[in-house]
């Protein structure tokens, strides 16, 4: 469930500058697909396009064969979770946070998403410092920890589709390597596009596809594309 084809896709936030020249590529439903390429490639603009942020200029993208511009936003969104670079969390606890993923989960499924991303300890407190509620502290949030509440969140949600965009490029080293494997587990069975800088951090992905200025440059496996150089 939750096939994904990207088809000849062109996009410009300019109509000077096209930033995606001609896109194809599936990701298979259950399966996982990288995209790499250098900063400003286009990565994350082909995550957001999936999303609806942005309509294509001229092409298509369709989930499990539909055009994605004939689904409501609001369907296609239920579809996919999404876990961005920059997360921005709604001024109120953790756990309201977390629960935004599935708004009718209990506290226990709400826990135990947060368990998983490794911010049990804090779920009751607030994202910024100063505004605190009666008996809960605030609490200012790194970066990272940002991210690992938009990943229980999805782990809550527990969408067919996933999207991994740097997910784990705010964590530290000894971080990144627990909340990879969380995310692993998370993304098993599911269809997932996951964005990266580096070749190394998409070792598990079933295909990998390496953008460069706007166009799939090569694209293989993790093993393939090392032997190419
Ligand atoms: P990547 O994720 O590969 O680093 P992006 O998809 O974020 O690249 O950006 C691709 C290009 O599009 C960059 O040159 C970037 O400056 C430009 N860009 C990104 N977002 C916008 C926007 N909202 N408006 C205009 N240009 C944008
Ligand atoms: P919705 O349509 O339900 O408002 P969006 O699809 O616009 O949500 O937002 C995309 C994702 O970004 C949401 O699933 C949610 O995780 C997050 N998000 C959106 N708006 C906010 C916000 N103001 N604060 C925190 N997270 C948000």
């Amino acid at each position: 469930q939750g096939a994904i084809a990207f088809r000849d896709v062109h996009f410009a936030y300019d109509p000077e500058r096209p930033i995606l020249k001609g896109i194809s590529f599936e990701v298979p439903a259950g399966k996982t697909v990288a995209v790499v390429g250098p900063s400003g490639a286009g990565k994350s603009t082909l995550s957001r396009l999936l999303y609806r942020f942005y309509d294509i200029q001229s092409g298509a993208i369709t989930v499990d064969g539909q055009d994605i511009r004939d689904v409501t936003q609001k369907s296609l969104r239920a579809a996919i979770g999404m876990v961005p670079q920059d997360t921005v969390l709604f001024n109120d606890t953790i756990a309201y946070n977390i629960r935004y993923g599935r708004p009718g989960a209990t506290d226990e499924e709400v826990m135990a998403a947060a368990e998983i991303a490794q911010i049990g300890d804090f779920i009751r407190r607030l994202p910024d410092g100063p505004k605190t509620k009666v008996g809960e502290r605030g609490l200012k949030l790194s970066g990272g920890e940002k991210q690992r509440v938009a990943i229980a969140r999805t782990i809550l949600k527990a969408p067919p589709i996933l999207i991994l965009d740097e997910a784990t490029s705010a964590l530290d080293t000894t971080t990144e390597r627990e909340i990879q494997s969380a995310l692993d587990l998370v993304s098993k069975n599911r269809t997932t596009l996951v964005i990266a800088h580096r070749l190394s951090t998409v070792i598990n992905a079933d295909e990998i596809i390496v953008l460069k200025d706007g166009l799939i440059a090569e694209r293989g496996t993790h093993e393939g594309l090392l032997e190419q150089g």
